[in-house]
């Protein structure tokens, strides 16, 4: 089981696979003021630099889950590497449908809205795992600006305009699925170059090393492209933030 390849190559050298940077996940930490042994299930958990950086920073407990072998083994190392291994427990495995032995405090799924298709379909998988009270995080896009035509959407990488909400929008359909917007950390450009120009370095470094690849001629195309496809439309139209919500 795993994710596409290309994304095992095009993010190998990312810590965090969303375009929030260590600092605004430090700031996330601190606003949802996580105390000690608090315990935080994270569905698509990535390199798992969350977890491993708040159980450093908070003491928190966390398990995270993910469908990258590569991602899920680089999580492992991390936590080894701030000496948090003892805190912090990453599975390879399919998150779709996971629901914890036991109630969690904090219940997350940050940039991996797919798992449970779609925003209110996670929020719904979430709160299974979710004690009373508990506070469930979504880190999903945003427009900043509606896309005039579908096309830019689509340049967005988007399926249509109608994928996103604006940020008013997003935090109103939370309230419609009853939940209160408790806190919000929201991305910013840098934060979107840090995401995506990263790529372009592990890209590139890759097709040096790997011009034989059967994926080499798609990274290629990618490498050429994706500068000024991201400059052009991601980085003018769509924001990123991660929202924590109680229940009401
Ligand atoms: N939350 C992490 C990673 C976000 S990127 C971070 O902030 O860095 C999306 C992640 O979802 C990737 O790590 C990908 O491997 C993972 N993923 C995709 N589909 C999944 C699934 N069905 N179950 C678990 N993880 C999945």
């Amino acid at each position: 089981m795993d994710i596409p390849r290309i994304f095992n190559v095009t993010e190998s050298a990312h810590r965090i696979h969303n375009p929030f940077t260590s600092k605004k996940f430090a700031t996330l930490g601190e606003a949802l003021r996580l105390e000690p042994e608090t315990r935080v299930l994270d569905l698509g958990s990535g390199s798992g630099e969350m977890l491993c950086t708040w159980a450093r920073d908070h003491g928190i407990r966390g398990t995270g889950i993910d469908k990258s072998r590569l991602f899920s083994e680089q999580a492992k190392r991390r936590a080894e590497e701030l000496e948090v291994a003892d805190r912090v427990e990453f599975i390879h495995g399919d998150a779709a449908g996971h629901v914890s032995d036991e109630k969690v405090a904090v219940a997350a799924c940050v940039g991996a809205t797919w798992i449970g298709e779609g925003v209110a379909g996670t929020i719904a998988l979430l709160a299974k795992s979710l004690r009373t009270g508990g506070i469930i995080l979504i880190g999903e896009p945003y427009w900043l600006h509606l896309p005039p035509t579908e096309d830019v959407a689509k340049g967005c990488l988007a399926g249509s305009i109608s994928d996103f909400l604006t940020l008013p929008g997003l935090l109103a359909s939370f309230g419609k699925l009853g939940y209160d917007v408790v806190e919000m950390v929201l991305t910013d450009q840098d934060g979107w170059d840090r995401y995506e120009a990263a790529k372009w370095l592990t890209m590139r470094r890759w097709l040096d090393a790997n011009p034989q690849d059967e994926l080499a001629a798609d990274v290629r195309a990618l490498l050429t492209s994706e500068p000024q496809r991201y400059a052009t439309f991601t980085r003018e139209y769509l924001g990123w933030g991660v929202f924590a919500l109680m229940a009401r």
